[in-house]
């Protein structure tokens, strides 16, 4: 018999892609132009133009052999000491390229990260609302999510209740700021004092706690400076990060794992990294993604636009009379449903042809989100059916 979990994984598609099947449905139906597809977190803005003049300069001039072959199982040196010097100058901390993994994205550098770090039965502490796939990815490699809900309505860290849920067997605590679903960007403040509850547990228990940092939203932060480096902040840190939002290149698959030089036994954790993206089959990054990202450090895109689109969206929802959380980062806006079962909220959006998803599967009820990562036109031709649905529940 084949596996049953993975047989039931497999057979059900998660609500997000479950909404987006229908809106290309839909869009054959009736023409794209007349349905508001909120649903995926596909970035909207091309990649920058540095991107293709750079692809083309690699396909010109590097020996094919050289840009489509294996690299080592970690990826390039030259890519890593790249993206480790880019770390150095950019948050003054220390980096090597010997504590970085080159990864296809988030979701490997999270399932590697995860099958690193935990053993059966072990504890990963989630700030809720959480990426869905995150409960996939833990319970894979052998732990327990467990969801302890933010505060409302900032969506800001809840650290009574983080310090309730940590115990003797928490090995994780997996954070993704600027969030998705909600947009919050947790500050530093929330941030300094997990990191002094977390030391605190840890001496309790005698214990060992990692922060795992799930970071595909960096560069989409709408606030002024630069958000907190945590392996500053604390030792034991892993980031995961991915430039499929950075740089809007999410089909091509790349990203990596840093492990920080000040987490006690870097040596040892790099090296389970390294084993667990063996044992996954996730060994050598799509090559010539490496010898790209080498090239260009320092480069994002332009995130203006999706700063624009939230500005329009949040401005007339609020206005309309809808609960939004005014978003710091990411592209996604988290709005209040209009009643409390929001699959049923969101079935009845579809009349208005605005595809919205439900938060339920983000571990909170009572929520939409919205990918504002859309055309202007899509934001400004959705402003009336948004009304209509409001008027809907005023009757
Ligand atoms: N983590 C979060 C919070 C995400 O929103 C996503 C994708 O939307 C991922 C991880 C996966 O990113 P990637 O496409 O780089 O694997």
């Amino acid at each position: 018999m084949i596996s049953q979990k993975m047989l039931k994984l497999g057979q059900q598609s998660s609500v997000i892609r479950a909404i987006s099947e229908y809106g290309n449905k839909r869009k054959k139906e009736i023409g794209a132009e007349n349905v508001y597809d909120f649903s995926l977190g596909n970035p909207s803005i091309p990649a920058p133009e540095v991107i293709g003049d750079t692809l083309k300069e690699l396909l010109d001039t590097m020996p094919p052999c050289a840009l489509h072959g294996y690299t080592s199982s970690a990826g390039s040196m030259e890519a890593r000491e790249a993206i480790a010097a880019h770390i150095r100058a950019r948050f003054g901390a220390p980096a090597d390229g010997a504590h970085i993994y080159m990864t296809c994205g988030a979701a490997a550098s999270l399932t590697i990260s995860l099958h690193a770090l935990l053993n059966e039965g072990e504890e990963v502490v989630v700030p809720a609302p959480f990426f869905p796939e995150y409960r996939v990815f833990v319970e894979k490699a052998g732990g327990k999510l467990v969801p302890v809900p933010c505060h409302q309505p900032s969506f800001q860290l809840n650290l009574e209740a983080m310090a309730e849920a940590i115990t003797e067997k928490t090995k994780v605590v997996l954070l993704n700021s600027p969030n998705n679903p909600t947009g919050a960007v947790y500050t530093r403040e929330s941030l300094e004092a997990l990191a002094e509850l977390l030391k605190k547990k840890e001496g309790e228990y005698g214990t060992e706690i990692f922060l795992l940092t799930d970071e595909p939203y960096r560069e989409l932060y709408y606030g002024e400076g630069l958000l907190p480096w945590l392996p500053s902040v604390y030792d034991r840190t892993v980031v995961g990060y991915s430039y499929s939002k950075s740089l809007s290149l999410p089909g091509e698959r790349i990203g990596y794992i840093f492990v920080s030089p000040t987490c006690p036994d870097a040596e040892l954790v790099f090296a389970a990294v390294c084993g667990a993206g063996r044992s996954l089959g996730f060994v050598c990054a799509p090559s010539m993604w490496q010898h790209l990202v080498t090239r260009v450090q320092g480069v994002t895109s332009d995130v203006e636009e999706y700063r624009g689109n939230m500005q329009i969206l949040a401005g007339a929802l609020s206005e309309m009379g809808y609960v939004v959380t005014p978003p710091e980062g990411a592209f996604y806006l988290f709005v209040k449903a209009l009643e409390e079962d929001a699959a049923a909220f969101c079935e009845r959006a579809k009349k208005y042809e605005l595809l919205l998803v439900p938060s339920d599967s983000f571990g909170v009820p009572g929520f939409v989100r919205i990918a504002y990562c859309v055309s202007r036109e899509t934001i400004e031709k959705s402003l009336p059916a948004f009304r209509k649905l409001m008027e809907e529940y005023k009757k």
